[in-house]
């Protein structure tokens, strides 16, 4: 048995991943079998992310932040976590492999993932015009006419923001009223470089090597139309990966894990929440980092109130694992 778990290698998952293993709880995080890293490993250049001032690739920042875990005794496994049972002081996480681990508590750090329009060319051009993330990416669009889908929030911020670079931002949008908050329909509005297209979907993504433009299909005609473009962010909503957790942490209104005030602490003791899978909101790496770091203080506390036979088991095993 351990001392903690800590589900997800983003940088709230490795995070907390440091500051456990420097408070000596021998933590192990399970990465994830094809996507460890989280959402970084699909970004190029990170440049807001403080303490690099050139930028740093996506990879590379969490590479390091994996170096830095291992550094301090961390113990990374990369499988995929099929269950969990959360339930009482010793808490089960069992992998894809069938392996069963145990520990006294959980941190979950198990991130979002963007909503994708579900096309084929969406993934062969991710990464080559096809962005789900302004801030990431915005700065390589400097001069080009590009188009945002979506009609919340996010689209609203992205197509704002994406205006400090593009020379005409289009927001596709499948219905002719936004749900978007007026606050920030209005500043889409005002601004001159956004122009609105009502009622139509992506039918196709254009372009052999590069995002070249859309097709466009008119929700209520059907009649489908060409817009030539140099970039499409796609900015239809984000979804917390809870499924692991459905039944046994308490969830929000918007689907994240349920937690108290700015604590990570979940509906179920022992249990902590990191990351993506807490933030409906601001979904940044160094805000993910930040709630990381909350997460293993509040479990640290939690373990220094369990009975010392508790720990003492854990701690046999963690002695056990790094020995052998
Ligand atoms: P939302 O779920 O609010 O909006 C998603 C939008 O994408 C909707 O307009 C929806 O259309 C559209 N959409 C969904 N699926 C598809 C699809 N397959 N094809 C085309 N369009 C699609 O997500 P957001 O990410 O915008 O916002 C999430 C939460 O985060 C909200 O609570 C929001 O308020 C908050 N937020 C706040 C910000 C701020 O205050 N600064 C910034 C960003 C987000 P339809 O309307 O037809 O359903």
């Amino acid at each position: 048995m351990r001392q903690i778990i800590i589900i997800g290698s983003g940088p709230a998952g490795y995070t907390a991943a440091i500051y456990a293993a420097r408070a000596n709880l021998q933590p192990l995080l399970i990465a994830s079998s094809v996507e460890a890293g989280g959402e970084l490993m699909n970004t190029t250049d990170v440049e807001n992310f403080p303490g690099f001032p050139e930028g740093v690739q996506g990879p590379d920042l969490m590479t390091k932040m994996q170096e830095q875990a291992e550094r301090f005794g961390t113990e990374v496994v990369y499988d995929d976590v099929s269950a969990v049972d959360l339930t009482g002081p010793i808490k089960t996480v069992t992998l894809g492999s069938g392996e069963t681990h145990e520990a006294l508590a959980v941190i979950v750090a198990t991130g979002s993932a963007y909503r994708k329009l579900g096309l084929s060319d969406e993934e062969r051009l991710s990464g080559h015009g096809v962005s789900w993330c302004a801030t990431c990416d915005g700065f390589f669009f400097k001069g080009k006419t590009i188009a945002v889908v979506g009609g919340g929030d996010s689209a609203m911020e992205e197509a704002t923001f994406l205006t400090r670079f593009a020379s005409k931002v289009y927001v596709i949008h499948r219905k002719d009223t936004l749900r978007a908050s007026k606050i920030m329909q209005e500043r889409a509005f005002a601004n001159d470089k956004i122009e609105f297209i009502w009622n139509s979907e992506v039918a196709g993504i254009l372009g052999a090597d590069a995002v070249e433009g859309v097709q466009l299909r008119d929700t209520v005609t059907g009649v489908e139309s060409t817009l030539e473009l140099g970039g499409l962010f796609v900015a239809i909503g984000n979804d917390p990966r809870t499924h692991l957790v459905h039944g046994q942490l308490d969830l929000t209104p918007d689907g994240t894990i349920s937690v108290g005030g700015r604590s990570s602490k979940t509906s179920q003791a022992g249990v902590f929440a990191a990351g993506d899978v807490v933030d409906p909101t601001y979904r940044q790496a160094v805000t993910a980092a930040a709630s990381g770091c909350v997460s293993a203080l509040d479990a640290e506390h939690y373990l220094s109130t369990l009975p010392q036979d508790l720990l003492a088991k854990a701690s046999e095993t963690e002695l056990a694992s790094v020995t052998n």
